[in-house]
């Protein structure tokens, strides 16, 4: 149907909105992916000109593992990934703190295995997912402008000064995500810390590194994890060090001193000290978080992962997080009418935010509980740990549901 001004106009009930989804990284990625797999379309904009995955591992929890293989990632995960058997914490002296097994009976209890992966295959991975047509590199967003109302829209402009329309805008793009900023005015918060990551070929190591573990080790001010990727070939390791004075500019990219590394940590326990006495180049970055938001959607725009939730590394679950998003915002926009779309944002908003906030919360107070110096808090802690050491106290975490309605569980089955 036409307007007088001969314009077509929209059938707001019946016709699908534009999709804009900002930024290729986990969170973006998976949500594409999942689009995909309902037949909704949508268009992705990365900045990069190149998808090249930085970073080390990443842990996935059977909270983020389960949509994966429901996307049809079992085949990609069973290459790659490593199934977890345990995870250990001792302290940096090597006494032992507490002991979680996964292996078997994570799978049991979650129906799905903890995983670690090199960040690239898993990019990769996601990427097999979605339909690269779809897909503009080089595409730097720049400014969102919002026309709010039945006929509304957003107008994106890209660093290059080229500008499109979308009736839905999903920020998934990052800690420092430019459609944040639109929607708050915020700053990063610097925790104090910096981390070490990087990874360690496990030949240069002793045969206890290949052993499935996730391993960490708590000491006064930092703390220290590794564990296998890669079919078991890397150890991939992250170190928490007290940053002083103001923070470094923050990069994933940016290179580390090897020696300060070897400084900070060579006195550890067995393959703490093994690991850093193996590395030869490493990278290092100031950890930042913000405070949990009350809201982060407008009408037609809305945030995913780092974007809406950047948390400390404290708790594993930054990835997880973003995953789960991408399920449940797949899921409020399938089939939904442009007419829906402000009710569907609110209601995964809904979904979202109590849960990312306790983790965004949960992983600011462990900084504090895993770099106590030794003395009485410490050992109330290794205690504490030690009790809750159990799997199944886990289950607020791994057993949460996301995005059900996207599609079925895929016939390739487990990671
Ligand atoms: C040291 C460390 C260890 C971690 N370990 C784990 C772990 O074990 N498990 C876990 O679950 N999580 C972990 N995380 C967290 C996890 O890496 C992040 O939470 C996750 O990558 C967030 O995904 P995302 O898609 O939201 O953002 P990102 O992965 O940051 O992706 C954002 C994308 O947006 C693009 N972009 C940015 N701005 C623009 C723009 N203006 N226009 C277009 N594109 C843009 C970027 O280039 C990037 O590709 C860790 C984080 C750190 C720092």
């Amino acid at each position: 149907m036409s307007t007088a001004d001969g314009t077509k106009r929209r059938s707001l009930d019946t016709e699908r909105p534009h999709i804009a989804v900002i930024g290729a990284g986990i969170g973006g990625l998976t949500l594409a992916g999942a689009l995909t797999a309902t037949g909704t379309p949508y268009v992705i904009h990365e900045q990069t000109r190149e998808l090249a995955e930085v970073g080390a591992g990443v842990q996935l929890s059977p909270n983020a593992v389960r949509p994966l293989l429901r996307l049809g990632l079992g085949a990609a995960l069973e290459e790659h990934a490593v199934r977890i058997e345990a995870m250990e914490v001792r302290g940096w002296n090597g006494r032992p703190i507490a002991r979680t097994p996964l292996g078997s009976e994570c799978e049991r209890m979650f129906s799905a295995p903890y995983l670690t992966i090199h960040r690239a295959h898993l990019h990769e991975a996601l990427l097999s997912l979605i339909d690269r047509d779809r897909l503009g590199l080089g595409r730097r967003l720049s400014a969102l402008e919002e026309r709010p109302g039945d006929a509304g829209g957003v107008r994106l402009t890209f660093d290059d000064g080229t500008v499109s329309a979308a009736d839905v805008v999903v920020g998934a793009d990052g800690i420092h995500s430019t459609v944040r900023e639109v929607l708050r005015r915020d700053e990063a918060v610097f925790s104090g810390l910096g981390i070490y990551r990087g990874l360690v070929p496990a030949d240069a190591l002793p045969p206890a590194a290949r052993e499935r573990l996730v391993r960490l080790w708590l000491g006064p001010g930092g703390h220290f994890v590794c564990y296998p990727v890669a079919s078991g070939e890397l150890v991939s390791y992250a170190a928490t060090v007290p940053l002083d004075g103001p923070p470094p500019p923050e990069s994933w990219s940016r290179e580390g001193d090897p020696d300060a590394l070897r400084a900070a940590f060579g006195d550890w326990t067995g393959l703490v000290s093994d690991i850093v006495t193996a590395v030869e180049t490493t990278h290092q970055w100031a950890l930042h978080d913000r405070a949990p938001l009350r809201s982060w959607s407008t009408e037609r725009i809305t945030l995913a992962g780092d974007a809406a939730h950047p948390m400390l590394p404290f708790m594993a679950q930054g990835a997880n997080q973003a995953i789960e998003d991408a399920m449940d915002l797949a899921a409020c926009l399938t089939g939904a009418p442009l007419s829906s779309i402000p009710r569907q944002l609110a209601r995964y908003e809904s979904l979202r935010m109590p849960r990312t906030a306790e983790i965004q919360r949960g992983s600011r107070g462990n900084a504090g509980v895993l770099h106590l110096p030794d003395g009485p808090a410490q050992r109330r802690r290794d205690a504490q740990m030690a009790v809750h050491a159990a799997l199944r106290d886990r289950a607020p975490l791994y057993a949460h549901e996301t995005g059900r309605s996207v599609v079925q569980p895929a016939a390739s089955g487990a990671a």
